[in-house]
């Protein structure tokens, strides 16, 4: 079978690459993959960032996908043939102190399905039975690919702040992460808005617009008179920062109200800045990392009620047949969450 694969250690490097259908072992089911979105870890794989040196290649990359189970191992007893499924694609050990005490999340040595081994971007790919999650019938299928990113949007809102009803919200960033984290951010009672750059207006910012969404485009407006504006001078009460970028840090502490909480969920990298002034707020500063069970049963229900709108969030215009298209796209920001259709890799 054909497959997408990361082939070599420079930019770009994504290739179609000859796999065997895998064999499943006994704690393992078959999934036949239906449809497979484009994560900003992809991206930064074809960019090969330091952060995935690690990876062995060629390794067929993504991770953010759902099919249905075609083959179960022997001791396989909580999937069937036919069930529609996704991976939780963070897989913990299952025996280090973090996983022991219920943060998997956090796992010492926790492998990533599509950077440790073999991802999505295949037709067949084999998981164990207990890094899958069952998708309700009301999920759509081309939605259900956007389940993990969705996840990692409700463990940073309803796990990990303080966002109630009335409360008003900044989303740093309208990548993917940031319009997930946005809308759930909204169905818990958030007044939401979202800020971007320049490279935001052709797609992404337009696209927030489209969810109902605020935005502030801080490549051509200024960010302290709009947060002035919508904030009656007082500030955001809760602010994202899913920008990944080392300004996000520093625009959260700029927008959010004293005694605010700010929420890191992209990876801000390095960067140096006073720090007192926060104490002196006492500003909340809160990380959130990838998501677990109940985040994901979260992230169906929310898709499955609308109040994430994948109809409207999820880009179709993109094959896997022609990859580097998709790529590209995304790292210029005209695009946000490219689905791909599978089968396309079969004939
Ligand atoms: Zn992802
Ligand atoms: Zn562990």
């Amino acid at each position: 079978m054909r497959a997408l694969a990361k082939v070599s250690r420079t930019h770009g490097a994504m290739e179609l690459v000859e796999r065997e259908r895998p064999d499943p072992a006994p704690d393992e089911a078959l999934i036949e993959v239906e449809y497979a979105g484009l994560c900003g870890s992809d991206a930064g794989i074809y960019e090969f960032e330091s952060a995935f040196e690690r990876m062995a290649l060629p390794t067929v990359i993504g991770h953010e996908y759902t099919g249905r189970v075609v083959e179960t191992g022997d001791a396989v007893s909580g999937f069937s043939i036919g069930d529609r499924v996704v991976e939780r694609p963070i897989r913990g050990c299952g025996e280090c102190y973090q996983c022991s005490i219920g943060e998997e999340n956090v796992c010492q040595n926790a492998v990533i399905t599509g950077v440790d081994h073999d991802g999505a971007y295949e037709r067949y790919i084999s998981v164990p039975e207990r890094a899958l999650h069952p998708v309700p019938d009301s999920v759509d299928p081309m939605h259900a690919a956007a389940v993990e990113p969705t996840s990692i949007g409700t463990r940073a809102v309803i796990e990990n702040s303080r966002v109630g009803p009335g409360d008003r919200v900044l989303v740093e960033g309208p990548g993917p992460i940031g319009l997930l984290t946005a809308q759930v951010a909204r169905a818990q009672g958030g007044t939401v808005v979202v800020s971007g750059v320049g490279q935001d207006e052709t797609y992404r910012l337009p696209l927030a617009e489209r969810l109902g969404l605020e935005t502030i485009n801080v490549g051509s407006e200024d960010l302290d008179s709009r947060r002035d504006e919508l904030t009656d001078g007082v500030g955001f009460d809760v602010v994202f920062d899913t920008t990944g970028h080392p300004s996000g840090l520093q625009s959260a502490v700029d927008a959010v109200r004293k005694g605010g909480q700010i929420v890191l969920v992209g990876q801000t990298g390095e960067t140096t800045m006073p720090y007192s002034p926060l104490v002196r707020s006492e500003i909340d500063l809160q990380c959130s990392y990838a998501s677990m069970y109940e985040d994901f049963e979260r992230a169906l229900r929310l898709i499955g009620s609308g109040d994430v709108d994948c109809a409207t969030f999820v880009d179709d215009r993109f094959s896997l047949l022609d990859a580097n298209d998709a790529f590209e796209a995304f790292l210029s920001g005209e695009t946000c969450k490219p689905v791909f259709d599978i089968a396309e890799l079969e004939g």
